[in-house]
């Protein structure tokens, strides 16, 4: 039986009859946060509860790129190719310079601390965006229990001025992000599991003159599970993690067909030799499917 479930003869051509779902790695304990360094043939990615950033390459196999990770959490790259990292632990996000260092993007908003950074993209003018829900700072396992000083915000850190902005403030558990490749639209996952409400959907807001945001209806409800981790293709679909494996969503809202994995998915990235390779993060294991259509070339890889 294929993993692959069409539901719309669109997402057929999307696919690769022939391409394996392949277990790159196993063993961890919960692992989110892919992002691919085409420049070092490697995928990075946060075992969470295990306090540490991961390295797979496809000639080398896995080791270890940074152990204590501060419980890192969704990594990208700035428009230098930098690593960008959320950080539970010590509640910020971080940028990994070329030569090692580490410098602080974000750890405050009007003098209190963060929750515990979740997700990050960087948009092409170089503005660092995060979603800070609480899930580092509920329990001593993804991070440490600690009390919540902020709302579960997104935020927008100014690439000139350094300025931290909550751009949007009505959400529960703001999780994974994206942009259109245009950037017309940004997409942010609202998830639940902690909140009575219980959101498992992805709104879409509109971007406009100044990065302003409008808009921000429900653009899909994710089932079964909830979405986390996102990312956009060429043609502007969403690809989303999901209960039962990865969906892709049409720029309309329709579901095309998912991508059925065996563990409960975090979440994905495009990489690989042609950006045509989409990376799991799953539970446990690392995951890797080639798929007929690219990652957006604007997304953080
Ligand atoms: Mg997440």
């Amino acid at each position: 039986m294929s993993f692959f479930e069409a539901e719309d003869p669109l997402f057929s051509t999307f696919v690769l009859g022939n391409a394996p779902l392949k277990t790159l790695a196993g063993g961890f304990d919960w692992v989110e946060g892919p992002v691919w360094f085409g420049d070092h043939d490697c995928l990075l990615f946060s075992d969470i509860p295990n306090n540490r950033i991961l390295r797979w390459s496809p000639t080398l196999g896995m080791s270890t790129f940074r152990e204590p990770a501060n419980f890192s959490n969704g990594n990208t790259r700035d428009r230098e190719g930098r690593l960008v990292t959320c950080e539970h632990g010590t509640r910020r996000v971080t940028r990994t310079e070329h030569d090692g260092s580490i410098t602080v993007i974000a750890d405050r908003y009007e003098g209190k601390r963060l929750n515990s950074p979740n997700d990050v993209v960087v948009a092409s003018d170089g503005a660092v965006w995060f979603t800070d829900p609480h899930y580092g700072i509920a329990s001593d396992y993804e991070g440490t229990r600690a009390e919540q000083e902020l709302p579960c915000n997104v935020y927008r850190v100014d690439p000139l001025s350094g300025e931290i902005r909550a751009v949007l403030t009505d959400f529960q558990g703001p999780n994974g992000l994206a942009f259109s490749p245009d950037e017309t639209r940004l997409y942010v996952a609202d998830t639940g599991r902690m909140f009575s409400s219980d959101p498992r959907h992805i709104r879409v807001f509109d971007v406009g003159k100044g990065w302003s945001l409008t808009g921000g209806d429900v653009f899909h409800v994710v089932g079964p599970g909830c979405a986390d981790g996102m990312r956009v293709d060429a043609a502007g679909n969403l690809w989303t993690s999901a209960g039962d494996g990865v969906h892709c969503i049409a720029p309309d809202g329709r579901r095309l067909g998912k991508i059925l994995v065996p563990e409960t998915v975090s979440n994905i990235c495009f990489g690989g030799r042609h950006g045509h390779r989409l990376f799991i993060t799953a539970s446990t294991s690392l995951y890797a499917v080639s798929l007929a259509i690219r990652g957006a070339v604007r997304t953080s890889r």
